[in-house]
Formats: structure tokens, C-alpha cells, sequence
């Protein structure tokens, strides 16, 4: 069974046709500038160099189309025909508290998507957008919709309420949700793999550090409690979004500034985070540089962020009563050796102790805690696409 995983953005989209009897990836790739000039498509055969496509694309759907031929291609395609497509499988963002699990797409469930679009009116439409596409271009195949927000639907209602009158929840679905749960129920499910460790009584704490980052405190193989809230931009100190702050900050500055809510919401998700301390980059990769140059601002943004991340780890170990297994995840998490050092440095006294050494490691599914260390710490590179493909499998044979 063959599962194309689908993930569209405002402006692009990322692409696998998986082959779920190995679960290899027969073929991948990415459109960007879609609805822009200057549209492309990098798609590359498992085994093969990558090709680029330049063609105008002025929506989805003709993207869409695009990549189903380069699927099909003579040359550089993976599959004969789109019959060897057997499911479709959509990454969608916000699921608010209609879907708690991966759904069959029925025009009831697309229904159901709309309405969740104030909450995310950023992510929801493009992901939309896509699953119609789809749906003309591929009617007879199956289609399951993947939500971010779905794993973290078992959070207990102390987690997810805000402290705010009880009738905006009511009204308005103003709660915590959080984000990246396909990536966090991953790596959970991974770790209790590679350990033999049920999740049944296992407390864990992931950390998944990427552009936009998060941890989620799991205990029993369910979310108990996330850093990022009804939207993306609650929790850490990330690439360009703030986080945590007073949220006083948000009328003072339109006072003082004389601001618009989209100016002060621009501020907050594409100006602040790590970009805006240390005015470098919002790439870690930058900072780090810079930081090593000596850049006052770039050590203090890693600093920070650091810092934050630390705090929250000790609060979900708090909250769940202790802690077992320590997971880093996503761009930042699999790859900086440094990151990683500086969160756990001084968290001996929870029982997490890194091994130097080990954690000189990149991408790799790998323990980096001491033998000694109470709580094991692992790198477990995410794929949320995988995970993706597998619930589409499930749910597209029923
Ligand atoms: P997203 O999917 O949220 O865009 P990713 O998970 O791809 O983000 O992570 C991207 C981030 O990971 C980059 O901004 C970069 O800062 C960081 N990153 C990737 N590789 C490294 C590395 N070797 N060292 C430090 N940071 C890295």
C-alpha cells in the first residue's frame, strides 16, 4: 500500500509518497512560491538526484497536479500510475475539540475543518485548500486528515484552561490545544521501542526543538501538558515567535506605539524569539556563529532559550511527580550538541545527567545520558510524515 503524505502551507508544500509494507519512502519533495512568481517544484526519486520544476503555479491545485505527475513520470516518477496511489494523508494543524484522533475526510469532517479556522487562520485554509485539491484531482482514493493538535486532547482541563472567564472557553474556544502532537506522539512511541519500556507508567518530557519549538509532558503515553497553547505562539522562546510573556506587553506597546493587533501579532510571531534578542538570525545555526564570535546579543538569546526550556522542564517534572525519559527532537534538538548540553547542565539534581561524549551526535536515534543517569536522555529524529502515512494506513483500510 502506497500513502502520498500531504502538507500544505500558505505558500508550499511538502510531499512523500510512502511504501507502507517497508515503510520506505519511494519518493519526496517540496513545492514552494506557490501562487507566487518565481513557483517551483524540487522532487526527488528515492536513490536519485533531485529535479527542479519551474513552472507557474498559481494555486494549490495546480501544484497538486504537478507533483502527481512527477510521481508518475517515466523518468524521475516512483509509481506507473496514480492508481498505485492507494491514500492520501493531510497534515492539518488545528483540529480544535472536534478531532481528537486522525478521521476518515468526508465532507462532514471538511465541514468540521472550516470551523476550526478562526483558531488557526493562518494554517487551516492552505491545509483546506489542499485536501480539495486532492479530493478533484484523486476522487476515488481515500483521504485522512492528521491533526497537530490531536494527541494533546488528553490534556486534564488544569492544563488546558486558561485563567480567563470560564464563558470564553464556553464561547469562543479559548483554551490551550497545542501543537506539534504528531511529532511528540512519535518520538514517545519510538522511545518505548527502542527501550522495551511500556508507556503505561512512564513519564517522559519531549522536546521538540525546531524553528517553532515545544515540550510535552507525557505520562501514560498521553499528553498531560504542552508548552504551546491555542495558538503556536505560547510556551518557549522560539526562531521568531516570543512565547511566554506578560501579556500586558500586548496593550502597553499598542498604547505606547500606537500599534494595530496585526502589527503587535507581526511583532510577536515574525519579529521576537531568538531573531529578535539577538538580532542575528532566526537560525540557530547563526546565533550559535555569532555567539562564538562573541556577540553579546546571540549568547543571550541561546541563554534565554535555554533557560526557558530548562524552567519548563522542571515544571513537567513537577507536574507528573518525577520524570524518566528525556526525548530531543526537530532541527535544534537533533543536531546541537551545545543546545542540548546547556538545557541539562544543572538539572543533575533531577536525576539527568549527559554524557559528554555521547551527545557529540547529529540526527541519530541515540541514548546521550550517562550510564548512572536516573532519567535516560535520547536524539530521536521526528517524522511526522511517517507517522502520518501510518494513521492514513489504518484508517484508510476500514
Ligand atoms: P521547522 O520544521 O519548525 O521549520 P526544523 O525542525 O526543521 O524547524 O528546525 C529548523 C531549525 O533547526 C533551524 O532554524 C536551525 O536553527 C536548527 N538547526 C538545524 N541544524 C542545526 C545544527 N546543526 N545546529 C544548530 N541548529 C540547527
Amino acid at each position: 500500500m502506497n500513502v502520498l503524505v500531504i502538507n500544505c502551507g500558505s505558500s508550499s508544500l511538502k510531499y512523500q509518497l510512502i511504501n507502507m509494507n517497508d515503510e520506505s519512502v519511494l519518493a519526496k519533495g517540496l513545492v514552494e512560491r506557490i501562487g507566487i512568481e518565481g513557483s517551483v517544484l524540487k522532487h526527488e526519486k528515492a536513490g536519485h538526484d533531485k529535479v527542479v520544476i519551474q513552472e507557474p503555479m498559481g494555486n494549490h491545485k495546480v501544484a497538486i497536479n504537478l507533483v502527481l505527475k512527477a510521481l508518475v513520470d517515466p523518468e524521475h516518477g516512483a509509481v506507473k500510475s496514480l492508481d498505485e496511489v492507494d491514500a492520501v494523508g493531510h497534515r492539518v494543524v488545528h483540529g480544535g475539540e472536534k478531532f481528537a484522533n486522525s478521521v476518515l475526510i468526508s465532507d462532514e469532517v471538511i465541514n468540521a475543518m472550516k470551523e476550526c479556522i478562526e483558531l488557526a487562520s493562518l494554517h487551516n485554509p492552505p491545509n483546506i485548500i489542499g485536501i480539495e485539491a486532492c479530493k478533484e484531482l484523486l476522487p476515488t482514493v481515500p483521504m485522512v486528515g492528521v491533526f497537530d493538535t490531536a494527541f494533546h486532547q488528553t490534556m486534564p482541563a488544569e492544563s488546558f484552561i486558561y485563567p480567563l472567564p470560564y464563558e470564553l472557553y464556553e464561547e469562543l474556544g479559548i483554551r490551550r490545544y497545542g501543537f506539534h502532537g504528531t511529532s511528540h506522539k512519535y518520538v514517545s512511541e519510538r522511545i518505548a521501542d527502542l527501550t522495551g519500556k511500556s508507556l503505561e507508567g512512564t513519564k517522559i518530557i519531549t522536546c521538540h526543538l525546531g524553528n517553532g519549538a515545544s515540550l510535552t509532558a507525557i505520562k501514560d503515553g498521553k499528553s498531560f501538558d504542552t508548552s504551546m497553547g491555542m495558538t503556536p505562539l505560547e510556551g518557549l522562546v522560539m526562531g521568531t515567535r516570543c512565547g511566554d510573556i506578560d501579556p500586558a506587553i500586548v496593550t502597553f506597546l499598542m498604547n505606547k506605539k500606537n500599534m494595530t493587533t496585526e502589527q503587535v501579532d507581526n511583532l510577536m510571531n515574525k519579529k521576537s524569539g531568538v531573531l529578535g534578542i539577538s538580532g542575528v538570525s532566526s537560525d540557530f545555526r547563526d546565533i550559535e556563529g555569532a555567539a562564538d564570535k562573541g556577540n553579546k546579543r546571540a549568547k543571550l538569546a541561546l541563554d534565554k532559550f535555554s533557560y526557558t526550556v530548562k524552567k519548563y522542564i522542571g515544571s513537567y517534572a513537577a507536574a507528573m511527580g518525577g520524570l524518566d525519559i528525556l526525548v530531543f527532537t526537530a532541527g535544534l534538538g537533533e543536531n546541537s550538541s551545545p543546545a542540548r548540553f546547556q538545557i541539562c547542565e544543572g538539572l543533575e539534581f533531577l536525576g539527568i545527567e549527559i554524557d559528554k561524549d555521547r551527545n557529540i551526535v547529529r540526527g541519530k536515534e541515540v541514548e546521550i545520558s550517562t550510564n548512572n543517569s536516573k532519567v535516560k536522555v535520547f536524539v530521536i529524529p521526528t517524522n511526522e510524515e511517517l507517522m502520518i502515512a501510518r494513521d492514513t494506513k489504518i484508517l484508510a483500510a476500514k
